[in-house]
């Protein structure tokens, strides 16, 4: 399963904020291919279209969809040289899909700041920094090898050639992978190097509970901001302590209440989740039966035997058809029969591409 890793400094809030993740828990025998680990926190993925559903469908029971956020342990300075726990932050990082960067925007005298000051733009670059020093190891292998080839004029190693070359150019100015264009022929090529700098990343700006009221009178969020533009990344404000002891806890109603009483339309951690979602490219799908409207994960892109078999392995092999109609007409229909009426919906055969959003009937053999 595609997860995203929680990285930062030490004492920047990752802890009480992976330990929101694992309070506000998924009932994990919904979600059965889920890993089992201390070091994953599986996540509901928040989805209002879901509660629209359960309203027209009336269910038994609704089931939401959820993925994995990973805590990365470890010691991140110095990492790049190999050392011991930090070596291991790096392997942990290769093994995620996406990073969520937690940074220190809250200023607390009580708490140590491992710099000695809260700078968030500084501690960004501790960390790209590490990341860009291994990427730029692996590029300066690779170059050595490809640059000997492509005096041969082999066309293979003279393309790769010119791609380690713009890499060697941005990690010397510091900057990490994903700052730099490629063709579409180069980014395959880069792809396939799983450099640690080319994972998509947002930035959790961690705000103290006084903050959040109002984070645009907190100058280290603007500043994160305006950092994060500059990579076209996205930032996410949240207060980890808040999530951890006071929102965790509530769902519904109770928790909406707590939220407005705050003056937020929407908890930092909710936010965080739906944006690791897109950053890891996955989209929702649903299937609306009177047992059951549920949510379900795919990764953007595939076709509908493959989004089947996410259901059971066997709806894939056996897959003839797809009954599909969008969200929106679904709703607009308010009933299943109507939409049909209406034709909206839709026969699909093995080649359709899911789209988000879409409300699905398989049709297969046993
Ligand atoms: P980690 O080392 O990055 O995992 O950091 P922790 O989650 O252990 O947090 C370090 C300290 O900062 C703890 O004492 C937390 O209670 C505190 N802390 C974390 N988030 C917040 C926050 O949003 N506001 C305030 N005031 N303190 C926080």
């Amino acid at each position: 399963a595609l997860t995203t890793g929680i990285v930062g400094l030490p004492n920047v809030g990752k802890s009480t904020l992976f330990n929101a993740i694992t309070q506000a828990g998924a009932e994990s025998a919904n979600y059965p291919f889920c890993t089992i680990d201390p070091n994953v926190g599986i996540v509901e993925v928040p989805d209002e279209r879901l509660q629209v559903l359960t309203t027209l469908v009336d269910p038994k029971k609704t089931i939401p969809t959820a993925f994995e956020f990973t805590d990365i342990a470890g010691i991140v300075e110095g990492a790049s040289k190999g050392e011991g726990l930090g070596n291991k932050f790096l392997s942990h990082i290769r093994q995620v899909d996406a990073i969520s960067h937690v940074v220190r925007c809250f200023a607390d005298d009580n708490i140590t700041h491992v710099s000695g000051s809260v700078n968030p733009i500084r501690d960004i670059q501790v960390i790209n920094l590490e990341l860009i020093l291994a990427d730029f190891e692996t590029v300066d292998k690779r170059l050595a090898r490809v640059s000997k080839l492509a005096r041969t004029k082999d066309k293979d190693a003279v393309a790769e050639l010119a791609v380690l070359e713009k890499l060697r150019v941005a990690f010397e100015d510091e900057k990490p992978a994903r700052s730099v264009e490629f063709t579409e022929d180069e980014e395959k090529l880069v792809k396939g190097m799983h450099l640690l700098t080319s994972k998509p990343v947002l930035y959790a700006a961690n705000v103290s509970e006084e903050d959040i009221m109002d984070p645009e009178q907190n100058e280290y969020v603007a500043k994160v901001k305006a950092f994060a533009a500059e990579e076209n990344s996205e930032v996410i404000v949240v207060c980890a302590k808040i999530e951890e002891e006071e929102i965790a806890e509530l769902e519904g109603d109770e928790k909406q209440e707590f939220l407005d009483d705050l003056g937020i339309a929407e908890s930092g951690l909710d936010q965080l989740i739906r944006a690791a979602y897109q950053l890891l490219g996955l989209q929702t799908y649903f299937t609306a039966g009177v047992q059951e409207v549920r949510a379900w994960t795919f990764k953007k892109g595939i076709k509908a035997p493959q989004a089947a078999g996410i259901i059971h392995t066997d709806f894939e092999r056996g897959f003839i058809r797809a009954e599909i109609v969008s969200y929106e007409d679904l709703v607009d229909a308010e009933s299943m029969a109507v939409a049909k009426e209406r034709g909206k919906v839709r026969l699909e055969g093995k080649e359709y591409v899911v789209a988000d959003g879409d409300v699905i009937h398989f049709r297969f053999n046993v």
